[in-house]
Formats: structure tokens, C-alpha cells, sequence
């Protein structure tokens, strides 16, 4: 993919995890590629289609300045991010923070770190059956959109559904919404489960009456199982209220282990 290239861009800032280099500041040195479609600005010559890397520049060294972090790993983390919230056409970012002056008591050139952040596409399904179901999924929704690293990219029709699993309780509303992120999947279980807790989610059953769940369904490609989160979604294929919405938002999405499409999952659902 094309990309800017941003070599030794000199930042002055208070990074460090020693007070001495809070108070004093000192020299850091920025390097990065920016990915991004730069066809459509070759072709036209118009500085509008592509990113203005003086604006950039600027933008790095106002950010840096105003924000001090005690690693170099935070620093230049959230300067990638920074950058991909700010500028949408820029679809990924790899950055190098080096601290030339870095106090270790040693001769070293400089200590550096290497990040690469990039917009991901995830699925997330929604389910309520306590209370104002609409509200609940409505408000997870604008949480998630109000979220500078998240993007609503579709939201799916709310559909009723019986309960799943055997608990005798209220019918459920569900969807399915997709979501441009810049959070890990870790980060954005976490995320979910913040948002799960401010509607009041509580655990006393499982599959048992919730004011909000939230499940993240796929990530991209990505196929992970830890203690903590399993992608996709591990019972996916066999819910119909998961796979409905789903199939309406992303029909031809192929789920990344058997390889069919959301709408032939609902059809073997159905079958
Ligand atoms: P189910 O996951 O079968 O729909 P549930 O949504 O009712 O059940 P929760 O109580 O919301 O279950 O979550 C239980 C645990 O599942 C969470 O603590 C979380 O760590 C784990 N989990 C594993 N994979 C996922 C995933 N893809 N999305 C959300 N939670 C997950
Ligand atoms: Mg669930
Ligand atoms: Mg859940």
C-alpha cells in the first residue's frame, strides 16, 4: 500500500520515569509510514485527497507537548492513535519514538520503540430482556459511536427472540452492529464490559435476564482462544438471533474457520 513518510520529525517533550526527565524535558525523535490510497492524489495533484504531512507534523508536536507519559511505549501508542482518529484516510500507522538521550549511564546511540495501530472491522452482538430493551441497546450503541477509537459502521434491525439456553424468562431483543475499531480485542471486551456495567449488567445466572450484553461475534479474520475471550464468537453458528442480524449487516462476511457467509449460516439455521 502507498504511504507518507515521516523520517526524524525532533519532538521536545517531558516523557520519562524519572522526575528529573518530567521536569527538564528532553530530545525525542519521531519516524513513521502512513498508510493510505494515495492513487486518487497522484492522479488529480489536489492536496485535498491526501494528508498535508506540515498539518501532521504539527498536529504530532502539539499532542506531544501537551500530553507527558512516564514509557515511550505509551507516548508513541498514543500518538498512533491520535493520527488515525484525526486524519480518517490514513488506514495504518508505524511509528518509531526514539529517546537519543535516554539516561541509562551507558554510550548508546538512542532507545527506541516500534508500534503499528490500524483501523479493525469487529461484529458485535447486542441482547436485552430487562426493562427498556430498545433503550438499552440503543444507549450501547451511542456509547460505542461516541468512543473517539470506535466508528458504527451499520447498525442492524432490533429483533425479538426467545430466550437461549434453558432459563425460563422474558423474550429477548437482539442485533448486531459493525464496528470500525482501533481497540485490541482485549481492549474492546473490556470496553463492552464497562459499557455492560453501566446498564446495570448483572451475573447471578448464566444465559440467564440481562439489561445488556454485549458479545463480540468476529475481528477481522482473527481466530484466539484465551481464558477470556474466544473469536468468533464460540456458539455463533448454532444462534439464530446472533446470525439474523448479522446475515442483514454483513451477508457475505465468511466466518474465518468454516468459511461460509453469514447468509448461508442463517440458511443452514434454517434447514
Ligand atoms: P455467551 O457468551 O454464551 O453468550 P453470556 O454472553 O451470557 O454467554 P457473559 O456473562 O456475558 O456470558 O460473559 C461471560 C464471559 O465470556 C466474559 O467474562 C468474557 O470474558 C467471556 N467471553 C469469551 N469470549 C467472548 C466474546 N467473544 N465476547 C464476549 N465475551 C466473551
Ligand atoms: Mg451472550
Ligand atoms: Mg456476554
Amino acid at each position: 500500500m502507498d504511504y507518507i513518510l515521516i523520517e526524524n520529525l525532533i519532538l521536545f517533550a517531558n516523557h520519562g520515569v524519572l522526575p528529573e526527565e518530567n521536569r527538564l524535558g528532553q530530545k525525542f525523535v519521531l519516524s513513521g509510514r502512513l498508510y493510505m490510497d494515495l492513487s486518487e492524489a497522484g492522479e488529480t495533484d489536489d492536496i485535498n485527497k491526501t494528508v498535508n504531512y506540515a498539518e501532521l507534523c504539527a498536529m504530532i508536536t502539539d499532542y506531544t507537548k501537551a500530553h507527558t507519559c512516564r514509557l515511550i511505549e505509551s507516548a508513541v501508542s498514543q500518538i498512533a492513535d491520535e493520527i488515525l482518529i484525526s486524519y480518517p484516510l490514513i488506514k495504518k500507522a508505524e511509528l518509531t519514538l526514539r529517546k537519543p538521550w535516554a539516561p541509562i549511564g551507558l554510550p548508546i546511540d538512542c532507545a527506541g520503540v516500534s508500534v503499528t495501530r490500524e483501523r479493525h472491522t469487529a461484529y458485535v452482538a447486542l441482547g436485552s430482556n430487562m426493562g427498556d430493551r430498545k433503550a438499552y441497546l440503543d444507549e450501547a450503541v451511542e456509547k460505542l459511536d461516541s468512543d473517539k477509537k470506535n466508528r458504527v459502521v451499520r447498525v442492524s434491525d432490533y429483533i425479538e427472540t426467545d430466550p437461549y439456553g434453558g432459563v425460563e424468562q422474558d423474550k429477548f431483543l437482539n442485533g448486531a452492529i459493525e464496528l470500525e475499531t482501533l481497540y485490541s480485542p482485549i481492549q474492546l471486551l473490556k470496553r463492552l464490559n464497562e459499557i455492560e456495567a453501566q446498564a446495570h449488567r448483572e451475573r447471578k445466572i448464566h444465559w440467564g435476564p440481562r439489561t445488556l450484553d454485549l458479545d463480540i461475534i468476529l475481528y477481522d479474520d482473527v481466530v484466539m482462544q484465551t481464558e477470556r475471550l474466544t473469536i468468533p464468537h464460540i456458539d455463533m453458528c448454532s444462534r439464530d438471533f446472533v446470525l439474523r442480524p448479522m446475515a442483514q449487516i454483513a451477508p457475505y462476511k465468511r466466518h474465518p474457520v468454516n468459511g461460509k457467509t453469514m447468509m448461508e449460516l442463517v440458511e443452514l439455521m434454517e434447514s
